[in-house]
């Protein structure tokens, strides 16, 4: 994105307010909490109201100079902290307040219409910085991962909090790598042979989407789509939970990729197994094996088995090997075949964005 669409994109995006909710349309709003209340320095909400909001038990600081409000959590934090880190917030506390601004326990109360589960964990990258951004890599802790990258990003862009803008795309990218390598370290630990494994962030594929392309990481954005093609249908077209039983979807020219890349797909597989029939066979080795793994790459039963959707394309070594199994292939033989597939599967890789039906750069 150049500097100047996403100078128009902030702009249009931010919203900040004291006391009042301004949504991202522009039109301001007077927020649940704010209408018609008396307001005062010490406590400006009814008992009720203190019900409903509630104050961040890890975000709330005794001496925090400023409280931030999301949704129904109150943080109360440091505005030096958030001004020396924020050209926003720098510009939101410089601006005259009226005399009647909303107050609470002293502190200037700021509210913001983001998620609370956004600004939980950006604050926490913020105030708590490296023990937030702890967590184990690897397929078991992504679903705890991907909360933080998603704060990271959407927030770390609306506050223009760069450094943290920066270590949300770079966790995308990671979980999201450019090389078959790296993408085989992360998503079959256990070798391209073991296709059980689960990815349990499988279900934030289209949020990964939908970040990758608002913030034009195209590549990216190919290979999140391409983990969009794997969901059930329901889900693809349902969309993926977001952050307070939100929920994410993709943008109809997505889905149609999506929907299309399926059939570009089988057609790769269908390439893939003529790669495979026209393998080079070793002179003399395995005459029986060859004849079988044919019918195995061919036959409809196996076809109509192999063809039952979704599947992922990407990950089918094991496959592969099990019919070279199935068929006594020798060591020497199902190695063949198998450099023979991870050719195929390499061509794949590099050329996604045509299967994803990205054509040039968006
Ligand atoms: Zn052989």
């Amino acid at each position: 994105m150049s500097s100047e669409a996403s100078t128009l994109k902030r702009q249009r995006t931010e919203s900040y307010s004291t006391g009042n909710v301004v949504d991202t349309c522009g039109k301001t709003s007077f927020g649940t909490y704010s209408m018609g209340l008396p307001r005062t320095d010490t406590l400006i909400l009814p008992p009720f109201m203190a019900d409903i909001e509630t104050r961040h038990p890890d975000l709330w600081f005794e001496d925090g100079s400023v409280i931030l409000s999301a949704k129904d959590t109150l943080f109360r934090v440091y505005k030096g902290i958030l001004c020396d880190a924020s050209p926003v917030f720098r510009d939101l506390f410089t601006v005259p307040q009226p005399p009647d601004r909303e107050m609470m326990e002293g502190c200037p109360v700021i509210r913001l219409n983001d998620s609370e589960e956004d600004m939980e964990n950006f604050l926490k990258v913020l105030f708590q910085g490296i023990r937030a951004m702890r967590t184990v890599e690897g397929p078991v802790a992504a679903s705890v991962y991907w909360p933080i990258t998603r704060a990271l990003i959407r927030l770390g862009d609306k506050y223009q909090v760069d450094e943290l803008l920066e270590e949300g795309k770079e966790r995308l990218q990671a979980r999201l790598p450019g090389t078959l390598a790296a993408w085989d370290e992360l998503y079959y630990p256990h070798g391209i042979e073991d296709d059980e494994d689960v990815w349990p962030d499988s279900v934030h594929a289209i949020a990964m989407a939908n970040l990758a392309s608002q913030h034009n990481m195209a590549e990216v954005h190919v290979r999140a789509l391409y983990r969009c093609t794997l969901l059930e249908p329901a889900t693809l077209v349902g969309g993926c939970p977001g952050p307070e039983g939100t929920r994410e979807y993709l943008s109809p020219p997505d889905l149609a990729r999506c929907m299309a890349a399926r059939t570009a797909l089988v057609k790769w597989d269908v390439l893939m197994r003529f790669n495979l029939l026209s393998t080079p066979q070793k002179l003399d080795c395995c005459p029986r094996g060859y004849k079988k793994i044919r019918i195995l790459l061919t036959d409809y039963d196996h076809l109509m088995s192999d063809l039952s959707m979704p599947l992922d394309f990407l990950g089918r070594a094991s496959w592969v090997r099990r019919r070279c199994e199935e068929a006594h292939l020798c060591t020497d033989c199902t190695e063949l075949y198998m450099n023979a597939y991870s050719n195929t599967r390499q061509a794949m890789f590099s050329e996604l964005r045509i299967y994803m039906g990205i054509y040039s750069n968006q």
